[in-house]
């Protein structure tokens, strides 16, 4: 039997009923003064890789119970939420997964997304498949890429991504999408204690100079199938330690408010690099993010224990209005700052996979 990864009680005590008119001004704030900024949209829950701290294989295995195709949202479905966002002031919409580009057809949704207007349209991916889609995404309107990438040793990577992908094709991806336009690329290695942390420095070299930004993300407690340990966290300060001391860094400002990654730069002038604190240095303060998981439950904290049934709404004939009501009662009654109260009691509390909220 597989072992099924208990969600969240996606029960509420939120009525879609209940929540009274907001009339969309596109500045919606939650109650601690966070505005609703950034989508992201899981439109897979399945992935062609088996990262050992994100889907590990003895919890997704061959008869892990994926969602079935009509669970999923569909593109019509994700468009019509798409634009009940942008009127409550989502500017940027990252598309995720699993694994998005597994999801047939992604440039159908994108393009879909792209008449919308004004929405900085982005994606997150293993790049895995990125060499024969670069293209006809950048065609479809989308406007940038992140590429998840681990290690540049292919004994390493390969023994991270399980399943022996080899390296040389991610690498092969970035450059397709550089190529078609999907610019800067972002690469975003996570460094997780004893596994990859010799990689950070031949990553960093390998990337400076290349026009990519090089990102490390601090290894998360997200889902409960990796096991996470606080001692397996490489501390961001410790990353710009060792990039620092063999290649000179300085600090740069933020691009925007609420930006994730803590910019740095060479001091030669050959690029940037960023640090994503979430365990060391919470950005809860700023988060504009809502999550939307692959059958339309709407998340407003990747560490959330409750999702919105917003598919119900879809479905059962509601209008955009009330579908907008509902969103803005979430996102009105927000508050959560899981990372800001990380601590060892917060580790064991009911947790949603990675995989399935969307990276
Ligand atoms: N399949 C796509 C990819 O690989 O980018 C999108 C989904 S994946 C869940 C998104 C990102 O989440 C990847 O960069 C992955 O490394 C990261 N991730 C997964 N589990 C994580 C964890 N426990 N801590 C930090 N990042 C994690």
């Amino acid at each position: 039997m597989p072992r099924v990864i208990p969600l969240a009680d996606a029960r509420t005590t939120l009525q879609h009923a209940a929540a009274p008119r907001v009339t969309p001004t596109g500045l919606l704030g939650d109650a601690h003064g966070r505005n609703l900024r950034d989508l992201r949209i899981s439109v897979t829950d399945r992935c062609n890789f088996r990262c050992v701290y994100c889907m590990p294989k003895d919890a997704f295995g061959r008869d892990y119970p994926f969602l079935p195709h009509a669970d999923l949202l569909t593109f019509e479905e994700i468009t019509r939420l798409a634009r009940v966002f942008k009127a409550h002031g989502v500017e940027k919409i990252r598309l995720t997964g699993g694994e998005p580009l597994l999801r047939k057809h992604l440039e159908r949704l994108i393009a879909m997304l792209s008449e919308i207007g004004e929405l900085d349209l982005t994606l997150t991916t293993n790049g895995a498949l990125l060499a024969r889609h670069a293209r006809a995404l950048k065609d479809a309107g989308l406007n940038r890429v992140t590429v998840s990438l681990d290690a540049l040793d292919d004994g390493i990577f390969r023994a991270m991504n399980d399943v022996d992908f080899p390296v040389a094709k991610v690498l092969e991806g970035i450059d397709a999408a550089a190529a078609a336009g999907l610019a800067p690329v972002k690469v975003n290695m996570v460094v997780k204690r004893g596994m990859n942390e010799h990689e950070i420095l031949p990553m960093a070299r390998h990337f400076k100079g290349s026009g990519h930004i090089l990102r490390f993300i601090e290894y998360m407690d997200v889902g409960h199938t990796n096991g996470w340990r606080m001692d397996d966290v490489v501390p961001s300060a410790e990353v710009l330690r060792i990039v620092g001391g063999a290649l000179p860094l300085l600090a740069v400002d933020a691009n925007y408010e609420g930006e994730v990654a803590t910019r740095w730069r060479y001091a030669d002038g050959s690029g940037e690099i960023g640090v994503v604190s979430s365990v060391t240095h919470a950005f809860c303060g700023e988060c504009t993010r809502a999550r939307l998981s692959t059958e339309g439950r709407l998340y407003t904290c990747l560490f959330a224990t409750q999702g919105f049934d917003l598919r119900a709404l879809l479905r059962d004939g509601s209008s955009d209005e009330r579908i907008s009501d509902y969103v803005a009662a979430i996102w009105l009654q927000r508050g959560d700052r899981y990372s800001a109260i990380r601590s060892e009691h917060t580790v064991a509390l009911p947790k949603i996979e990675m995989s399935y909220i969307g990276g």
